[in-house]
C-alpha cells in the first residue's frame, strides 16, 4: 500500500475527536465511523476509550455490533485503546452480564482495575516498536491485561510501582490494544505504530 491508509474511528461515543487528529499527525487519512456504510469505507478502526458498556449497547442499538464483528474476522486491521482494549478482548473480567463485545484479541483484561485504586494517572512507558524515549500514558478507569495468548505479543508493562509487571499495551497480528490513552498528550507515536501494522495487514 503506497497512498496514506484511510482509518476510521469508532464514533459510537468517547474519544473521538482526538483520535481522528492522532490519526491525521501519524500520516493517515481519518474518518468518524457510526454506521456499517462507514465501516465498509475504511481500511482499519480505532475504537476509542469512553465508557464499554455504553459503547456496547450503541453498536448493538446501531446495528454495528456484527459488521464491526464480521471486519474483525475477515482481517481488518483494529487498534483499541482503553474502553476499546475491553471491546476486543475475548474475555473480559468484571464486565456487565449484558455487554457485548467485537472480540478476536486473546487476551483476558479486567475492566476498571486500576480504576478501584486510583481513577486516573500519568505515567511514562516504554513500549516496543515506539522509538524516540518513553511514551507519556494516561489512563483513565483503565483496564489490565490479567492473561494473553500464545500468539499475542506483549508490548509494554508498568515497569515500577505497586504495579510493576502489568501488562498495558500488547499486539495480535493486525490487533493493537492499550490500557492508556494515546491520543490524548499530542504525542502521535502510538498511532504511527498503528499505521505501520495498516500499512502491513491491510
Ligand atoms: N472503565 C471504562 C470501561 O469499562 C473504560 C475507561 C476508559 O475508556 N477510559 O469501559
Amino acid at each position: 500500500m503506497t497512498a496514506a491508509p484511510v482509518i476510521g474511528v469508532l464514533a459510537l461515543q468517547g474519544a473521538v475527536r482526538e483520535h481522528l487528529s492522532a490519526i491525521e499527525q501519524a500520516g493517515a487519512a481519518a474518518r468518524p465511523v457510526s454506521s456499517a456504510a462507514d465501516l465498509a469505507g475504511v481500511q482499519a478502526l480505532v475504537i476509542p476509550g469512553g465508557e464499554s458498556t455504553t459503547m456496547s449497547k450503541l453498536a448493538i442499538h446501531d446495528q454495528l455490533l456484527e459488521p464491526l464483528r464480521a471486519a474483525r474476522a475477515a482481517g481488518m486491521p483494529m487498534f483499541g485503546s482503553c474502553a476499546g482494549m475491553i471491546m476486543l478482548a475475548d474475555r473480559v473480567t468484571d464486565a456487565r452480564a449484558d455487554q457485548e463485545f467485537i472480540s478476536g484479541l486473546d487476551i483476558t483484561v479486567r475492566r476498571n482495575a486500576f480504576g478501584r485504586q486510583v481513577d486516573s494517572f500519568e505515567i511514562d512507558l516504554d513500549i516496543a516498536g515506539v522509538a524516540g524515549g518513553q511514551f507519556p500514558a494516561v489512563f483513565i478507569r483503565a483496564p489490565w491485561v490479567e492473561q494473553v495468548g500464545a500468539g499475542v505479543e506483549v508490548l509494554a508493562t508498568i515497569a515500577t510501582g505497586d504495579r510493576a509487571g502489568t501488562i498495558v499495551a500488547v499486539q495480535q497480528g493486525p490487533l493493537l490494544a492499550t490500557s492508556f490513552h494515546p491520543e490524548l498528550t499530542g504525542d502521535a507515536r502510538v498511532h504511527a505504530s498503528f499505521v505501520g501494522i495498516v500499512r502491513r495487514y491491510a
